[in-house]
Protein backbone atom coordinates (compact mmCIF):
# COMPACT_ATOMS: atom_id res chain seq x y z
CA UNK A 1 0.00 0.00 0.00
CA UNK A 2 1.51 3.22 -0.68
CA UNK A 3 2.33 5.30 2.55
CA UNK A 4 0.45 8.77 2.95
CA UNK A 5 2.73 11.82 2.96
CA UNK A 6 2.31 12.28 6.67
CA UNK A 7 4.91 14.16 9.03
CA UNK A 8 5.60 13.74 12.27
CA UNK A 9 7.84 15.84 15.36
CA UNK A 10 10.01 12.92 16.95
CA UNK A 11 12.25 14.21 19.87
CA UNK A 12 14.25 10.87 18.96
CA UNK A 13 14.61 6.93 17.64
CA UNK A 14 16.15 4.62 19.67
CA UNK A 15 17.11 0.83 19.28
CA UNK A 16 17.85 -1.58 21.98
CA UNK A 17 17.75 -4.90 22.60
CA UNK A 18 15.43 -6.55 25.31
CA UNK A 19 17.01 -7.48 28.87
CA UNK A 20 16.35 -10.96 28.07
CA UNK A 21 18.31 -10.81 24.52
CA UNK A 22 15.43 -12.03 22.71
CA UNK A 23 14.88 -9.42 20.14
CA UNK A 24 15.51 -5.53 18.86
CA UNK A 25 13.30 -3.28 20.34
CA UNK A 26 13.04 0.17 18.52
CA UNK A 27 11.73 3.34 20.36
CA UNK A 28 9.88 6.29 18.58
CA UNK A 29 9.72 9.52 20.91
CA UNK A 30 7.01 11.43 19.83
CA UNK A 31 7.28 15.62 20.73
CA UNK A 32 3.49 17.38 22.12
CA UNK A 33 1.32 16.47 25.20
CA UNK A 34 -2.00 17.89 26.21
CA UNK A 35 -1.73 17.26 29.49
CA UNK A 36 0.22 19.80 32.15
CA UNK A 37 1.20 17.00 34.98
CA UNK A 38 3.21 19.32 37.69
CA UNK A 39 5.27 16.44 38.13
CA UNK A 40 6.49 16.57 34.40
CA UNK A 41 10.28 15.22 33.99
CA UNK A 42 10.41 17.07 30.85
CA UNK A 43 8.04 19.65 29.94
CA UNK A 44 9.59 20.05 27.15
CA UNK A 45 7.97 17.14 25.59
CA UNK A 46 5.24 18.64 25.62
CA UNK A 47 5.67 21.32 22.22
CA UNK A 48 5.23 19.24 19.57
CA UNK A 49 7.04 21.01 17.11
CA UNK A 50 10.40 21.29 16.74
CA UNK A 51 11.98 23.92 19.26
CA UNK A 52 15.58 25.70 20.30
CA UNK A 53 15.88 24.73 23.95
CA UNK A 54 19.20 25.91 25.49
CA UNK A 55 21.50 23.13 27.19
CA UNK A 56 23.11 24.48 30.56
CA UNK A 57 25.66 21.41 30.71
CA UNK A 58 27.08 22.45 26.99
CA UNK A 59 26.23 26.27 27.64
CA UNK A 60 24.83 26.28 23.90
CA UNK A 61 21.72 26.32 21.71
CA UNK A 62 20.35 22.47 19.84
CA UNK A 63 17.10 22.01 18.47
CA UNK A 64 14.82 19.86 20.50
CA UNK A 65 12.83 17.72 17.61
CA UNK A 66 13.15 16.81 13.84
CA UNK A 67 10.17 16.17 11.30
CA UNK A 68 10.25 13.34 10.39
CA UNK A 69 8.04 11.47 6.98
CA UNK A 70 6.44 8.16 7.51
CA UNK A 71 8.28 6.57 5.42
CA UNK A 72 11.84 7.70 6.96
CA UNK A 73 10.59 6.04 10.46
CA UNK A 74 9.70 3.07 8.62
CA UNK A 75 13.36 2.79 7.18
CA UNK A 76 15.08 3.50 10.43
CA UNK A 77 12.72 0.97 12.19
CA UNK A 78 12.83 -1.72 9.53
CA UNK A 79 16.14 -0.93 7.80
CA UNK A 80 18.73 0.32 9.91
CA UNK A 81 20.68 -2.49 12.13
CA UNK A 82 21.53 -2.24 15.61
CA UNK A 83 25.00 -2.66 17.18
CA UNK A 84 24.55 -6.29 17.06
CA UNK A 85 23.10 -5.91 13.20
CA UNK A 86 19.34 -6.87 14.24
CA UNK A 87 16.79 -4.91 12.53
CA UNK A 88 13.68 -3.76 14.83
CA UNK A 89 11.24 -6.70 15.62
CA UNK A 90 9.05 -4.03 17.59
CA UNK A 91 8.37 -0.99 17.41
CA UNK A 92 7.39 0.94 20.96
CA UNK A 93 5.74 4.57 20.01
CA UNK A 94 5.96 6.49 22.85
CA UNK A 95 6.17 10.51 24.22
CA UNK A 96 5.15 12.65 25.74
CA UNK A 97 1.58 11.72 24.37
CA UNK A 98 2.11 9.56 21.18
CA UNK A 99 -1.21 9.59 20.24
CA UNK A 100 -1.43 13.01 20.34
CA UNK A 101 -0.01 13.52 16.48
CA UNK A 102 -2.49 10.63 15.57
CA UNK A 103 -2.38 10.81 11.28
CA UNK A 104 1.16 10.01 11.54
CA UNK A 105 0.91 7.20 14.05
CA UNK A 106 -2.09 5.77 12.18
CA UNK A 107 0.05 5.42 9.19
CA UNK A 108 2.67 4.20 10.65
CA UNK A 109 0.92 1.49 12.84
CA UNK A 110 -0.98 0.77 9.74
CA UNK A 111 2.73 0.02 7.61
CA UNK A 112 3.91 -1.59 10.46
CA UNK A 113 1.38 -4.40 10.68
CA UNK A 114 1.58 -4.88 7.07
CA UNK A 115 4.98 -5.81 7.26
CA UNK A 116 4.01 -8.27 10.92
CA UNK A 117 6.02 -5.81 13.15
CA UNK A 118 4.92 -5.96 17.06
CA UNK A 119 3.47 -2.61 17.72
CA UNK A 120 3.55 -0.83 21.30
CA UNK A 121 1.90 2.35 22.05
CA UNK A 122 2.68 3.70 25.79
CA UNK A 123 -0.23 6.40 26.25
CA UNK A 124 -1.86 8.91 28.94
CA UNK A 125 -5.27 7.34 26.70
CA UNK A 126 -6.48 11.14 26.79
CA UNK A 127 -6.83 11.09 22.72
CA UNK A 128 -10.71 12.23 21.39
CA UNK A 129 -12.14 9.14 21.32
CA UNK A 130 -12.98 9.06 17.58
CA UNK A 131 -8.98 8.27 17.06
CA UNK A 132 -8.51 6.42 19.29
CA UNK A 133 -10.74 3.45 18.53
CA UNK A 134 -9.71 3.97 14.95
CA UNK A 135 -5.83 3.46 16.19
CA UNK A 136 -6.93 0.44 18.51
CA UNK A 137 -6.63 -2.51 15.97
CA UNK A 138 -3.17 -1.55 14.94
CA UNK A 139 -1.82 -1.94 18.54
CA UNK A 140 -0.33 -4.92 19.74
CA UNK A 141 0.62 -3.68 23.21
CA UNK A 142 -1.19 -0.69 24.36
CA UNK A 143 0.80 0.67 27.72
CA UNK A 144 -1.81 2.83 29.54
CA UNK A 145 -0.56 5.40 32.36
CA UNK A 146 -3.52 6.49 34.76
CA UNK A 147 -2.27 9.25 36.49
CA UNK A 148 -5.16 9.82 39.31
CA UNK A 149 -8.50 8.15 40.19
CA UNK A 150 -10.83 10.93 41.23
CA UNK A 151 -11.63 13.85 38.36
CA UNK A 152 -10.99 16.46 40.40
CA UNK A 153 -7.71 15.63 41.74
CA UNK A 154 -6.84 14.46 38.15
CA UNK A 155 -7.32 17.69 36.52
CA UNK A 156 -5.59 19.60 39.48
CA UNK A 157 -2.57 17.34 38.85
CA UNK A 158 -2.47 16.87 35.25
CA UNK A 159 -4.64 20.20 33.85
CA UNK A 160 -7.64 17.38 32.49
CA UNK A 161 -10.39 15.62 34.04
CA UNK A 162 -9.94 11.51 33.56
CA UNK A 163 -13.27 11.22 31.98
CA UNK A 164 -12.36 10.62 28.34
CA UNK A 165 -9.23 8.79 29.63
CA UNK A 166 -11.87 6.48 31.74
CA UNK A 167 -13.65 5.77 28.60
CA UNK A 168 -10.51 5.13 26.30
CA UNK A 169 -9.50 2.46 28.91
CA UNK A 170 -12.82 0.99 28.97
CA UNK A 171 -12.81 0.29 25.58
CA UNK A 172 -8.99 -0.55 25.11
CA UNK A 173 -10.05 -3.70 27.61
CA UNK A 174 -12.63 -5.12 24.83
CA UNK A 175 -10.23 -4.64 21.87
CA UNK A 176 -7.58 -7.34 20.69
CA UNK A 177 -4.78 -5.44 22.53
CA UNK A 178 -2.81 -6.35 25.31
CA UNK A 179 -3.59 -3.58 27.98
CA UNK A 180 -0.81 -3.22 30.51
CA UNK A 181 -2.09 -0.44 33.09
CA UNK A 182 0.91 1.17 34.82
CA UNK A 183 0.63 3.72 37.64
CA UNK A 184 3.30 5.41 38.97
CA UNK A 185 3.36 6.36 42.32
CA UNK A 186 4.89 10.16 42.83
CA UNK A 187 5.10 11.27 46.39
CA UNK A 188 1.86 13.36 47.89
CA UNK A 189 0.04 12.62 44.84
CA UNK A 190 -1.36 9.52 44.97
CA UNK A 191 1.21 7.66 46.91
CA UNK A 192 -1.11 7.25 49.91
CA UNK A 193 -2.72 4.40 50.90
CA UNK A 194 -5.99 6.01 50.44
CA UNK A 195 -4.80 6.46 47.08
CA UNK A 196 -4.27 2.45 46.39
CA UNK A 197 -7.89 1.95 47.50
CA UNK A 198 -9.11 4.76 44.89
CA UNK A 199 -7.05 3.37 41.69
CA UNK A 200 -8.61 0.11 42.93
CA UNK A 201 -12.37 0.70 43.28
CA UNK A 202 -12.00 3.09 39.84
CA UNK A 203 -9.74 0.24 37.90
CA UNK A 204 -11.82 -2.63 38.94
CA UNK A 205 -14.87 -0.97 37.94
CA UNK A 206 -13.93 -0.87 34.11
CA UNK A 207 -12.63 -4.70 34.12
CA UNK A 208 -8.59 -3.90 35.03
CA UNK A 209 -7.73 -6.94 37.35
CA UNK A 210 -3.48 -6.28 37.12
CA UNK A 211 -1.56 -3.16 37.32
CA UNK A 212 2.36 -2.41 37.60
CA UNK A 213 3.95 0.16 39.82
CA UNK A 214 6.38 2.16 38.93
CA UNK A 215 8.15 4.73 41.20
CA UNK A 216 8.50 8.19 40.19
CA UNK A 217 11.78 9.01 38.69
CA UNK A 218 12.94 12.25 38.18
CA UNK A 219 14.45 12.09 34.77
CA UNK A 220 16.89 15.43 33.69
CA UNK A 221 15.08 17.52 30.60
CA UNK A 222 17.55 17.77 27.51
CA UNK A 223 17.69 20.59 28.43
CA UNK A 224 19.33 19.67 32.11
CA UNK A 225 16.38 20.81 33.68
CA UNK A 226 14.91 18.64 36.62
CA UNK A 227 11.34 19.02 38.13
CA UNK A 228 9.72 17.30 41.12
CA UNK A 229 6.49 18.05 42.79
CA UNK A 230 7.38 19.76 46.43
CA UNK A 231 9.88 17.81 48.06
CA UNK A 232 9.24 14.62 46.31
CA UNK A 233 11.93 12.14 46.46
CA UNK A 234 10.92 8.49 44.94
CA UNK A 235 9.58 5.91 47.13
CA UNK A 236 11.68 3.59 49.08
CA UNK A 237 11.43 -0.31 48.38
CA UNK A 238 9.85 -0.56 51.52
CA UNK A 239 7.59 1.95 50.60
CA UNK A 240 6.37 0.72 46.67
CA UNK A 241 5.76 -3.15 48.54
CA UNK A 242 3.31 -1.12 51.57
CA UNK A 243 1.71 0.61 48.23
CA UNK A 244 1.14 -3.03 46.38
CA UNK A 245 -0.40 -4.73 49.43
CA UNK A 246 -2.79 -2.19 49.95
CA UNK A 247 -3.49 -2.40 46.50
CA UNK A 248 -3.78 -6.20 46.94
CA UNK A 249 -6.10 -6.04 50.10
CA UNK A 250 -8.69 -4.11 47.57
CA UNK A 251 -8.14 -6.83 45.11
CA UNK A 252 -6.01 -5.60 42.47
CA UNK A 253 -3.26 -7.96 40.89
CA UNK A 254 0.15 -5.94 40.54
CA UNK A 255 3.53 -6.48 39.76
S1 LIG B 1 1.74 13.09 30.28
FE1 LIG B 1 3.97 12.85 30.45
S2 LIG B 1 4.82 14.30 28.94
FE2 LIG B 1 2.67 14.87 29.26
S3 LIG B 1 2.75 16.50 30.80
FE3 LIG B 1 2.37 14.52 31.86
S4 LIG B 1 4.41 13.76 32.46
FE4 LIG B 1 4.72 15.39 30.89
Amino acid sequence: MITRNVNACIRDIQKHRFQDGSGTQTVVHLKGCPLYCISCPDPEIRNPGVRLVWDPIRARHFEDGRIYSVQEVLELCLDTPDSLGKTAERVLLTGGEALMQHSFVYELLSRLKEREVHTAVETTGYVIQSQFTKLLPLIDHLIFNVKHYEREMHRKITGVYNDLIIENLRNSLNSPSEVEVRLTLIPGLNDRPEDAEGFSRLLQRIGVKQVQLLPFINQAAPSGRQKTPDNASPLSEVEMAAYQDALQSHHMDCS
